[in-house]
């Protein structure tokens, strides 16, 4: 043995888990019992992992002792235990794994939490794994022996800066043959989970799915086990009720919402399995990790394989739950998950089944609709550019803010169409509030046309390729050519009314088309416009503006010329009909309805000292100054 080896090795945590651990230790956050749900259920992870493995090596399960969670209090030294006997953690795992914040989404949190002023209220909400344990105990000594290992580890913390390792004492290592033991030394304002009926109570109402049997061990007695251990999404929905669901929901999601949509059923037939899924209520913070992994779990006939079976497709990421197969073979590998015939029909089969399942809650239930579309309307709408097979149901589910303030879906809005209307308009944009005044709007607005507001990024993509529903085409107001000519004005803006505008277009589009020259690919009569002086299209084969505004974010794709259109009607173009060509004035007045129009984008006129010189020129010449 090395001196390495005995020493006791001080390790300071990573700066997230000091944050985070301050925010614990310092926590008035009332509902601390959601500690116990933390630790109980990596214990059975840890049991879930070991049978997994074992499926390989049988070895590492040994002879007799099943898989099992204990609860131990000790009321004389202060401490509750939680002891399972799964995988165990090396010496470096537990550097690793209690060190540091591995999960996805907990930064995004941790930043959340500091921000907000009733973070604390978030912690339930979210669960914060392991640290939640020190609302509760102001030192925690973790045991641990990976299964099939000699040696055995302490990690030691009371929540400062740093975490202690060090070498087990041989009693400790007698006692821990296999998995983790999790010593919590009890706040003082904290002994009440001493108690046996607090224990019972808490894992009622948190963890009685948990597969693995818990075990409570009390001070006198012998051990009972605490919770009913049985597969939910075995039992047969009669037996269920909605409390049964929710808190199989939340066990199982990690969650501390109620479940807008629980969907549970058993496929027979070809292949037979169980599913039990469930969409949450609220928006979890890693919705938009660039990775979309959804974390449905697979099991084999009741043993858990994976979380990492991609098995819906990545726009249902936020459904939650398992699928249960009868026929998979246990000791199935990763690569057979991604190959696998049978799963893809599982995959096929679920999502189709998942998608009616939201059509029929948007139908009879619209208010748990709501909610799933508020917090995951973004992520669906992936699917209508993603899966063309789904595309016509997606765009029938999804709903949609409009001109008439209202989130409205396709259907309604083609029921208010306009005498002569043929096609769906919209318009995209970064916010409802900068689309609302959007000038693109006018010719619709005068004509009491609704049009859908689009401020979602993915929005940008999805109205990308051509799509229409139900025979009528989505077509944008910012882009190609746009004739509202057949649909009657409902507004009496007399001037808007003449038919014939007073400029003589064509000279003096080619006037402004002159002094622009190359910033703009054309200069067009607007046919959108009714107030407004000018606005920039993109053509009808290009990408949108937005599309472009957004890979140019990113570095990719490349900016193409837009078109100007200008109002003819509008007297700053009428100013440029009266100028004489060539003049001064007519180049700065052609280049501010480029300028406005950007600026009406959110853009930055491309010169802006420029664009403030001429502004200015033009405005003391008005003053005549
Ligand atoms: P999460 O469970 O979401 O990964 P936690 O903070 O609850 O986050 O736990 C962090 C990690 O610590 C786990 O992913 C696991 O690797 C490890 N861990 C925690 N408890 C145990 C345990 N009882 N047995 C084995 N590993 C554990
Ligand atoms: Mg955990």
């Amino acid at each position: 043995m090395t001196t390495s080896d005995t020493a006791v090795h001080t390790q300071p945590f990573q700066a997230e888990v000091s944050e985070l651990l301050h925010l614990m230790v310092h926590s008035v956050y009332s509902e601390t019992d959601i500690f116990l749900r933390e630790l109980v259920s990596n214990a059975s992870d840890a049991c879930d992992k070991l049978r997994y493995e074992a499926i390989a090596s049988p070895s590492l399960l040994g002879e007799g002792d099943a898989l099992k969670i204990r609860i131990i209090p000790n009321k004389a030294a202060g401490t509750l235990t939680i002891a399972d006997n799964g995988i165990g953690m090396e010496r470096q795992e537990l550097i690793d794994h209690l060190g540091t914040i591995a999960r996805s989404g907990t930064k995004a949190f941790v930043s959340k939490l500091k921000e907000a002023k009733d973070g604390l209220g978030l912690i339930g909400q979210f669960g914060v794994g392991f640290y939640s344990a020190f609302m509760v105990a102001d030192k925690i000594v973790v045991v641990s022996r990976r299964a099939g290992e000699s040696d055995v580890w302490t990690w030691t913390s009371s929540g400062g800066s740093g975490f202690e390792i060090a070498r087990a004492s041989d009693e400790e290592a007698a006692r821990v043959t296999r998995g983790t033991e999790i010593v919590l030394h009890l706040k003082d304002d904290a002994k009440k989970y001493l108690e046996a009926f607090e224990i019972e109570r808490i894992i009622g109402a948190y963890s009685d799915n948990i597969l693995f049997p818990i075990e409570l061990v009390p001070e006198e007695g012998e051990p009972r086990q605490i919770n009913s251990a049985s597969a939910l999404w075995q039992r047969s929905k009669s037996e269920l009720t909605a409390d049964d669901y929710k808190k199989a929901y939340q066990q199982i999601a990690s969650a501390f919402d109620d479940p807008a949509m629980t969907l549970h059923y058993r496929a027979e037939g070809r292949y037979s399995y169980a599913v039990l899924l469930f969409a949450p209520s609220t928006k979890p913070f890693d919705l938009f990790e660039p990775n979309r992994k959804g974390r449905v779990k697979l099991y084999v006939r009741r043993v858990f394989i994976t979380d990492d079976a991609d098995l819906l497709p990545g726009y249902l990421r936020f459904i939650r739950g398992v699928v249960d197969s009868e026929d998979l073979p246990l000791n199935i590998s990763r690569e057979m998950l991604q190959n696998n015939p049978q799963l893809a029909q599982i995959r096929k089969a679920v999502a189709t089944r998942v998608v009616s399942e939201l059509e029929s809650l948007a139908e009879k239930d619209p208010e748990n609709f709501a909610k799933i579309w508020d917090a995951f309307g973004a992520v669906l709408k992936e699917g209508i550019y993603e899966d063309f097979e789904r595309r016509e149901k997606l765009l029938a589910l999804s709903r949609f803010t409009t001109t008439s303030g209202e989130k409205r879906s396709l259907k309604q809005v083609i029921a208010d169409f306009k005498p002569n209307q043929t096609e769906i308009y919209y318009l995209v944009g970064d916010s409802i509030e900068r689309l609302k005044s959007n000038p693109r709007l006018e010719a619709a607005t005068a004509r009491g046309i609704e049009v859908l507001l689009l401020s979602d990024p993915v929005d940008a993509f999805w109205t990308s390729m051509p799509s229409e529903f139900d025979g009528k085409p989505l077509k944008s107001l910012s882009q190609g050519d746009l004739n509202l000519d057949l649909i009657p004005r409902v507004d009496d803006n007399d001037e808007a009314k003449k038919d014939e505008p007073e400029a003589d277009e064509a000279a003096t589009i080619a006037v402004i088309k002159a002094a622009l020259g190359e910033r703009v690919s054309d200069v067009k009569a607007s046919t959108r416009l009714t107030s407004s002086a000018s606005c920039l299209v993109a053509d009808s084969q290009g990408p949108s503006r937005e599309l472009e505004r957004i890979l140019s974010q990113q570095n990719r794709g490349m900016k193409t010329k837009p078109i100007l259109e200008i109002n003819l009607r509008h007297p700053m173009v009428g100013a440029i009909t009266k100028a004489q060509a060539g003049s001064k004035a007519v180049d700065d007045l052609s280049l501010l309805l480029l300028e406005q129009a950007q600026i009406l984008d959110g853009e930055l006129p491309e010169d802006p000292a420029a664009f403030a010189a001429r502004l200015n020129r033009l405005v003391l010449q008005g003053l005549g100054a």
